[in-house]
């Protein structure tokens, strides 16, 4: 399957309200987006489906949602205030600062003619801020640059009031900040992302086969979710290309139009993160085994997502064009979890006899999925722009239905309709969507 156009996925966004540039009246804001009506939705339906796998499916994980603004302790004990930096360099012809890792040589990327770099000055990529009315040494606070900090420091907590022992998870999904130099391509790197992470706590004779488990678990994930596996791999790093850490880290790639991009990052990351904070706490981050009296540090394996790229990887993959009735149209066949309607109710007039009986329909339906109501337009317009946004199932109220108590439901991918009884209409979705 080739990769897929990237203009074609990004105006979609726009032009249907999934995604916006950030304060785009004033130019747009620096590779910020927002999340309009149907993105958003999408975004959520990303990371409900993340936390239903990872948490609601399983009997070993729990969720937390942790703070954003974090004290410098914890990131000194983390490593991020010493070595979360990317290096840099200074060119002195366009006075531009580059990622030393981006540029060939002695080659601008700006300028394209032979040009001098400075030498590599190592630059933090974390937001530093200030809490309190005082700025100053006291009062500097960072925001987050990833998630899983919350959950090392919160070990012994979670270990304490949810009665789980190794091996098991905490996971989390929420917003982090990353200072990044070069911030592109749309949604795949900005400064202000979304994370689902899981920092998964075992016995360290058992790390390799767990990392070996969420390898393959997180992979078939995507491809459940509507990606087609050609184009997923997963890329294994080379040993100089591990963080100090890592005992091993495997990345899921995805096939973007610019080639292969990672999705989530799957990583050994040892005993390094409880030893780091139990030094610097001076707390205990262990677990005592009862059954064998043994006291140990669990290791932990980490699968890392972003949800705003994994959204994007959901959309360049489920973006289609094909015909119907000679007729061409733009579809995107999303998995019916992540759509951002499952269902659109459309009532074939807007006249007020019909008005009423399709406004139930959608509140009935409602209780259960999320659903558009469309009344503008002729019926075949509104089928294609349902079909362009990729809602799954149409729902449309005609002038028999007041007669027959039935309505037409229309399948995004085959067009196929039917004919369905309003009392029963909900077994029949339960049915279709598997929910
Ligand atoms: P990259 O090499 O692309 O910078 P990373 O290896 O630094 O990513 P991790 O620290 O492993 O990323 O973070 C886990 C996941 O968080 C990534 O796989 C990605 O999906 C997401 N992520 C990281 N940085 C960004 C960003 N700037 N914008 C959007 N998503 C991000």
């Amino acid at each position: 399957m080739p990769a897929k156009d990237l203009d074609q996925v990004v105006n979609l966004c726009k032009r249907r309200g999934f995604v916006y540039p950030s304060g785009e009246i004033y130019g747009g804001f620096r590779s910020s987006y927002d999340y309009g009506p149907l993105g958003s939705l999408m975004l959520r339906n990303v990371k409900e489906a993340w936390v239903r796998t990872m948490v609601q499916q399983r009997d070993d994980v729990v969720l937390i949602d942790a703070a954003i603004l974090g004290a410098p302790q914890v990131f000194e004990a983390s490593g991020h205030l010493s070595n979360f930096s990317d290096p840099l360099v200074d060119c002195t012809v366009c006075k531009r600062r580059f990622r030393q890792d981006q540029i060939d040589d002695r080659d601008c990327p700006q300028s394209k003619k032979g040009c001098e770099f400075t030498d590599a000055r190592a630059f933090n990529l974390m937001f530093k801020t200030h809490a309190g009315p005082v700025e100053g040494e006291g009062a500097t606070v960072y925001l987050r640059p990833e998630t899983a900090q919350g959950m090392f420091v919160n070990f012994a907590n979670v270990l304490q009031t949810s009665r789980k022992k190794p091996p098991f998870g905490i996971a989390q999904v929420g917003k982090s900040f990353r200072n990044e130099i070069t911030p592109g391509n749309f949604i795949f790197r900005t400064r202000e992302f979304e994370q689902m992470e899981l920092e998964f706590f075992v016995p360290p004779s058992e790390s390799a086969q767990w990392y070996d488990y969420w390898c393959k678990s997180r992979l078939q994930w995507y491809i459940d979710y509507g990606i087609p596996a050609e184009m997923l791999r997963i890329r294994e790093h080379a040993k100089d290309e591990l963080s100090h850490y890592s005992a091993g880290t495997s990345d899921i790639e995805f096939l973007f139009p610019w080639g292969w991009g990672e999705l989530e990052g799957i990583a050994q990351r040892t005993d390094y993160d409880l030893k780091q904070h139990a030094e610097h706490s001076r707390q205990k981050l262990e677990y005592f085994d009862q059954s064998t009296n043994e006291r140990y540090v669990p290791y932990v394996v980490e699968p890392a997502a972003g949800a705003n790229r994994t959204m994007a990887a959901f959309l360049l993959a489920a973006y289609d064009e094909d015909l119907v009735n000679d007729e061409p149209r733009t579809v995107l066949r999303l998995h019916p979890r992540l759509a951002p309607f499952q269902i659109a109710v459309l009532p074939l007039s807007k006249k007020d006899t019909l008005m009423p009986l399709a406004k139930k329909i959608h509140a009935m339906l409602g209780m259960r999925y999320m659903c558009d109501f469309d009344e503008t337009q002729a019926i075949g317009r509104r089928y294609r722009r349902q079909d362009e946004i990729g809602t799954p199932y149409c729902v449309t109220v005609d002038f028999d239905s007041l007669e027959d108590d039935s309505v037409t439901i229309r399948e995004r991918d085959t067009t196929a309709q039917s004919r369905v009884k309003i009392d029963v209409l909900m077994s029949e979705f339960s049915q279709r969507l598997g929910y």
